[in-house]
């Protein structure tokens, strides 16, 4: 449990983080797929080809690329309205401490404590290979 007292106000933030998310990744969708019919072939956009899938088109690249890291992130706020609605928002999910709510504020859906995201930032830097192979397959 924690012992932040407005979580409302979180809980919005993070609703309408969602909303915003979710609206650009149908909106990078469209972007790719208009990119994709345009194309000579015409497939239907799937993210988890490479991006490579058409040869030098650097936008088709962008809005993949982008509606990749808004999945991402769209993740990362669906667990954040879960803990809420566990009743244990705004605590470490690594060491149990309480997320600093300045933090918070900035970052609503911030998983781990300062520390803990240190150190979590720092193995991701080390393991940085597998991550990306299994946050594109993820996606
Ligand atoms: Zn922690």
């Amino acid at each position: 449990m924690s012992a932040i007292a407005d979580l409302d106000v979180f809980r919005k933030a993070l609703e309408q983080q969602r909303r915003e998310l979710s609206d650009g990744i149908k909106a990078s969708q469209a972007e790719a797929q208009a990119i994709i019919s345009a194309s000579a072939d015409g497939h239907p956009v799937d993210f988890n080809h490479p991006a490579d899938m058409i040869e030098g088109d650097a936008d088709f690249a962008k809005f993949l690329e982008l509606g990749r890291r808004q999945k991402a992130e769209l993740l990362l706020v669906d667990q954040a309205i879960e803990r809420l609605r566990a009743g244990d928002f705004g605590s470490c999910d690594k060491c149990g401490d309480d997320i600093a709510p300045a933090r918070l504020r900035a970052v609503p859906y911030a998983k781990y404590c300062l520390n803990c995201q240190e150190r979590a930032d720092q193995a991701a830097k080390a393991t940085a290979r597998p991550e990306s192979r299994e946050r594109r397959t993820n996606f």
